[in-house]
């Protein structure tokens, strides 16, 4: 009863106008209420304005005129918009409306949230530094940066710490005509556009990035190689630069180079339990050669460092021949293969096999003289991880074989072969249910997958709209078994057989594998065609 009296009096006083009943605040023409609604009605008209001046919901032809009504009816542009693009999504991607109107939501109260945590604490700038540790302002002058076009180096600076905060493994920079440059970033696996900029202080960027990877900057035709350093707060990140003078102008491929090998685990590359245990029993001998398979991007790399971690670098002493030193190993020496200083992979192998190494890391066998040391040091008592551009496990030995080494060598030291491939991964933050189609229900039966749900990407902040976000391998491996070593070495035709069935077999296997992984929602059939094909 009490709870009841005191509404029916707090309405009195509202209706009467306070509890002392002289003034109504809502009588005045500007009470605070209603100074407050004004101004936030105001606000919201001038943020509606902006953001459709930038927006390509209308074309330029009415933008104009848009902004007049924007300007006017602010709050209830909001609301449209905020219909609009979630309606618009679903209708492209076929997702439920609600789905990506709740998706939409959360958009917005994460990046308010980001905007609001960034504010609290700033973070630490980005310096870029060359190979002695040499900032911009070192190189161009304190002064000098101002006089230099400070746009462009900001610029730069805005370009490499997006790159690695959109995870990029390669960042290209061209001209795509005398106007206009691209910048792209690779990001698991696919370019995507970061932005599209004026030539001008395009090519102010790309002379900043030569200075500092310390190149020539007036040479800007023949191709030349640098390299600079990225630092972040305690993050330091590397980056191999190299250039050629193109059609319009001058192309930069920056690849960015992961620092820390840690990260790598053999539980996060993707594989079965089954393929676990067995590289692991592999990775625990003492000898034979362990070779990874791939196209260029296929994870070889991280997949050899995800040995490496596996092992006891204390008790073993691991020596890696890399080109470039993708990421820092600790306890473990690396050479850097050097073409100027003549140092080759045959060369780096050699010197290191005198270090009395115990497991040996080579970067990529290819050439003859590479392969045939590295299978030898396998047969000797050594343990060596190795990786080689080609399609399958039997294209690998089919290779091995072209390469000229002899098949008692590849019999003998060869212990296992592994292919691999790299799937985009579902964003998790996004993907939604979708249905089968009767052609894909076939594909499931054919490969003897049982299917339940079928998951599809949908496109959020996290993920840049692509609906992917990050990549899981599969992996077909082939033990060297004894009768594999009797047919390699008697060398009946094995070439012909392998390539007959032996290739057949590895891309079944991966297929079967990457459809498990549709199964299980992390992946999608679209990604084992464009892949695995
Ligand atoms: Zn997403």
């Amino acid at each position: 009863m009490l709870g009841h009296t005191t509404i029916e009096y707090c309405a009195s006083l509202i209706q009467t106008g306070g509890a002392l009943g002289q003034i109504n605040p809502s009588a005045l023409l500007f009470s605070p209420a209603k100074m407050l609604m004004f101004t936030g009605w105001f606000y919201l008209c001038f943020y509606c304005a902006q953001k459709l001046q930038y927006s390509t919901i209308v074309s330029s032809k009415f933008r104009s005129l848009a902004t007049l009504v924007a300007l006017f009816l602010g709050p209830i542009c909001i609301l449209a918009l905020m219909i609009f693009v979630p309606l618009k999504q679903s209708l492209v991607s076929g997702a439920r409306f609600s789905d990506t109107l709740r998706n939409y939501l959360e958009d917005l109260v994460a990046g308010a949230r980001r905007l609001g945590a960034a504010s609290e604490e700033e973070e630490p700038a980005l310096v870029l530094l060359d190979s002695s540790g040499r900032s911009m302002d070192d190189i161009y002058g304190h002064d000098d940066r101002k006089r230099v076009d400070s746009r462009a180096l900001t610029l730069t600076e805005t370009i490499i710490a997006e790159a690695l905060d959109q995870r990029a493994s390669d960042i290209l920079i061209d001209p795509r005509s005398e106007q206009k440059y691209a910048i792209r970033f690779r990001v698991d696996g696919l370019l995507r556009i970061f932005q599209e900029a004026d030539s001008d202080i395009s090519r102010a960027v790309v002379n900043s990035i030569k200075a500092v990877s310390g190149m020539d900057i007036s040479e800007k035709r023949r191709p030349q190689d640098g390299a600079f350093v990225a630092k972040k707060g305690d993050v330091t990140s590397s980056f191999r630069v190299a250039s050629a003078g193109v059609l319009n102008g001058e192309k930069l491929s920056i690849r960015v180079l992961n620092h820390d090998a840690s990260t790598h685990s053999l539980d996060d590359v993707g594989w079965t339990k089954k393929q676990l245990t067995l590289v692991r029993e592999m990775v625990a001998k003492p000898s034979g050669m362990i070779l990874i398979c791939g196209p260029t991007g296929s994870g070889k790399t991280s997949t050899m460092y995800a040995m490496l971690n596996e092992m006891d670098r204390f008790t073993r002493n691991v020596i890696t021949v890399e080109d470039p030193i993708e990421a820092i190993l600790p306890e473990a020496s690396q050479i850097e293969i050097n073409a100027k200083a003549d140092i080759t992979f045959a060369k780096a192998l050699r010197s290191m096999l005198r270090q009395d190494p115990d497991v040996i890391c080579v970067g990529e066998i290819r050439d003859e003289e590479t392969a045939q040391i590295a299978l030898r040091a396998a047969q000797t008592g050594h343990l060596v991880l190795a990786t080689l551009h080609c399609d399958s496990n039997a294209a690998a030995i089919i290779r091995l074989l072209d390469l000229g080494v002899s098949p008692a060598l590849i019999a003998s030291g060869l212990h296992l072969v592994i292919s691999q491939r790299l799937l985009r991964c579902l964003c998790e933050a996004c993907k939604r249910p979708a249905e089968f189609t009767p052609s894909q229900i076939r594909e499931f039966k054919r490969n003897q997958v049982a299917y339940q749900e079928i998951l599809a990407p949908v496109g959020c902040r996290r993920c840049n709209d692509t609906g992917y976000y990050g990549r899981t391998a599969v992996g077909d491996l082939t033990v060297v078994t004894a009768q594999l070593k009797t047919s390699i070495a008697q060398d009946k035709g094995i070439a012909d057989q392998l390539r007959d069935s032996g290739a057949k077999k590895g891309s079944s296997n991966l297929n079967k594998q990457a459809l498990r992984k549709v199964v299980s929602g992390l992946t999608t059939l679209e990604e084992i065609t464009r892949v695995i094909g």
